[in-house]
């Protein structure tokens, strides 16, 4: 069934773990394991953070590859929260590198220094190579961190962001390897060789292969209807093999670009596998491309990068499943509810959708006659209702999350959030501080880098 395929490949958060600590420490360990005389200790830690930080920044280019092997079962929000984050740190750690030194630089090794314990060899050109690195390394983190300040287009900053990698990969591999006094030894010499491989071949795969690929995919633009206040529904056909995809799953979309351009957006799929081939997407006005999205003509051509993500439906052990969607992120949760629609799931399923007017909830028709067919419960939201509405008034909160927790089984349901941030986080607080395990809740955000 649809509901096992993005499990398939994707590696589990432990392993996963395991993995990158190995991979980020074994520098470490190949250094220390060459058995070197020890130099001053702000000496050793300087190399032990630059050694650190460079395995790390490699690694940084797989996490942001978009590799369900990776993000299958953790998610991709939260593999680029890792990658966001360890870039902080590894910014830090190459921050200090230069400035941790108490041996003096010297331009050739002393000859009765064969250790270069005494004396850093750094070369002029070895000293320029770090130095192009540290500085697009700062540049990188700075811009990527206040992103959201600047004005420019997503896709430029893009463009900038992995561009700058390169340049930290590039010039910090000549540097590593030619100045490190660990490096020049050949097992970290090789594992530096093998990591920037794989750095190397990630970029080809996202930038080259995956377009190829993606050209022999093509799906073309079937219509744009409008379906609420700055809403709306975008459906696409393949032109030649469709999606395989699982219920709640998103695909990053090209309308009318090549593949090989960057200009790419997230969108959560909101029809379901069983729908048929065509894919629909409910999608909100909030930029450059979403606002000019009611434009689209029929027939545009169309490539997607996925399926990816991890809200899916819950195997038949789940007794009961809540859907708990805010604005726009209804779309995963609308294409959960059509595939347990198609299949006449039985479980109590439970809806709770929030928006702020009346005028943003979509498929009201279509979510009110599934409870015919289902033992669904549909419970809509307002943060600003209007005088005569009858559902819940104000933002999901404990007190609407009462309405699904009143039940006996309530801690072994499958708990599905997707929305704002904020909605998010409040939703997951409430849930555990009602005793529902965080196995039983997995959420989506729709925002990051
Ligand atoms: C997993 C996921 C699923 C989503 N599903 C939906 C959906 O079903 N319906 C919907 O309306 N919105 C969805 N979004 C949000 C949607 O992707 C953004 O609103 C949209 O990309 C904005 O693009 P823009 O060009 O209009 O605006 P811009 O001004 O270019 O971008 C606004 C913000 O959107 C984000 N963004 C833009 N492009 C990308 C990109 N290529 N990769 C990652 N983030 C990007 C960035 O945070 C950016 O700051 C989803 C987002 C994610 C991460």
């Amino acid at each position: 069934m649809a509901r096992s395929r993005t499990h398939a490949f994707a590696l589990p958060a432990a392993l996963l773990l395991g993995l990158y600590l190995v991979v980020l420490l074994a520098p470490l360990a190949l250094a220390w394991a060459q058995g070197l005389p020890a130099r001053h200790w702000r000496d050793e830690l300087s190399s032990a953070l630059a050694l650190l930080a460079f395995s790390g920044v490699l690694v940084e280019f797989l996490l942001s590859g978009r590799f369900r092997t990776i993000s299958g079962q953790i998610g991709i929000d939260a593999t680029m929260r890792v990658h966001q984050l360890m870039a902080r740190a590894f910014t830090v750690f190459i921050l200090l590198h230069p400035f941790l030194y108490v041996t003096p630089f010297m331009n050739r090794p002393l000859p009765w220094d064969e250790t270069a314990r005494y004396t850093l060899g750094l070369t002029p050109t070895t000293f320029l190579t770090g130095a192009i690195a540290w500085i697009a390394l700062m540049v990188m983190v700075v811009f990527a961190i206040f992103r959201e300040q600047r004005s420019g287009s997503y896709e430029g900053w893009r463009a900038a962001h992995g561009f700058a990698a390169v340049v930290v990969a590039g010039f910090g591999a000549h540097h590593t390897l030619e100045a490190g006094r660990y490096s020049a030894h050949p097992w970290l010499w090789w594992f530096w060789i093998l990591l920037l491989a794989v750095a190397a071949a990630t970029l080809i795969w996202v930038y080259l292969v995956k377009p190829l690929l993606q050209l022999r995919q093509p799906f073309a633009v079937r219509s744009v209807e409008p379906l609420g206040q700055r809403i709306w529904e975008l459906s696409i056909a393949p032109e030649q093999r469709p999606l395989d995809f699982a219920a709640g799953q998103f695909v990053w979309l090209n309308v009318g670009h090549s593949p090989f351009s960057l200009a790419e957006n997230p969108f959560s799929i909101a029809s379901a596998p069983a729908d048929g081939d065509h894919l629909a997407f409910v999608i909100k006005e909030a930029g450059d491309f979403t606002s000019r999205i009611g434009g689209v003509q029929p027939g545009t051509r169309c490539y997607l990068d996925g399926p990816h993500g991890h809200l899916t439906i819950p195997g038949s052990e789940v007794p009961g499943i809540a859907l708990i969607a805010g604005g726009v992120g209804i779309a995963p949760v609308l294409s959960i509810l059509r595939q347990l629609h198609h299949e006449r799931d039985e479980r109590p399923i439970v809806l709770l959708y929030g928006n702020r007017v009346r005028e943003q909830i979509v498929y009201a028709d279509e979510l009110h006659d599934m409870q015919n067919d289902l033992n669904l419960q549909v419970e809509n939201a307002l943060a600003e209702p209007p005088p005569d509405w009858h559902g819940h008034r104000g933002v999901i909160d404990a007190d609407l999350l009462r309405t699904i927790l009143d039940r006996p089984d309530a801690k072994a349901w499958r708990y599905i959030i997707c929305g704002p941030q904020p909605m998010i986080e409040g939703v997951e607080k409430t849930l555990l501080s009602f005793g529902v395990s965080s196995g039983n809740v997995i959420s989506e955000q729709f925002y990051y880098d």
